[in-house]
């Protein structure tokens, strides 16, 4: 077993987000949703040491089986992230995220005059036209946007 699987208490039933990119965990939170508000136990650990030189981070939540679509959309945030299932503190499905063709909601436009930053409450949609280089392309006004500069909604 890891040292860092000792960090973070087990969980009997749930979803572990495992292996997401130092630093991001928050934002994975946050597209995912999930604000503890529904009064689920959520565990957040930050900076995990992972092998020798890397960290990593890694959310914990209890009694919440995320769907495919759900943890799809994290994959722009966090590509290495794995999704576990976890039944009677077993392991029973194990999967990794793989980038939709669109994303919606996550992400804020980036063009001010877009229709989705008016006062209209049009949720976002981008659609993934390069898998590889994580470029997505707003469906409303067409701008190309590059993940890493994107505001979250
Ligand atoms: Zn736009």
């Amino acid at each position: 077993m890891e040292q860092s699987d000792l960090m973070v208490r087990r969980i009997k039933e749930g979803t572990v987000i495992d292996h997401i990119d130092e630093g991001k965990g928050l934002q994975v939170l946050n597209a995912l949703r999930i604000d503890g508000k529904d009064g689920s136990l959520i565990t957040i650990a930050l900076n995990v040491p992972s092998g020798k030189f890397k960290k990593k981070d890694i959310i914990k939540v209890e009694n919440k089986f995320l769907k495919d679509d759900d943890t799809n959309k994290i994959a722009v945030i966090a590509p290495t992230a794995t999704i576990n299932m976890i039944k009677g503190y077993k392991l029973v499905e194990k999967r990794r995220v793989s980038l939709p063709n669109e994303i919606d909601r996550i992400f804020r436009c980036s063009n001010p005059d877009c229709i989705t930053n008016s006062t209209e409450h049009i949720e976002s949609v981008m659609d993934v036209i390069d898998k590889q280089g994580r470029v997505l392309k707003c469906r409303y006004c067409a701008r190309v946007l590059d993940v890493n500069k994107l505001k979250y909604n």
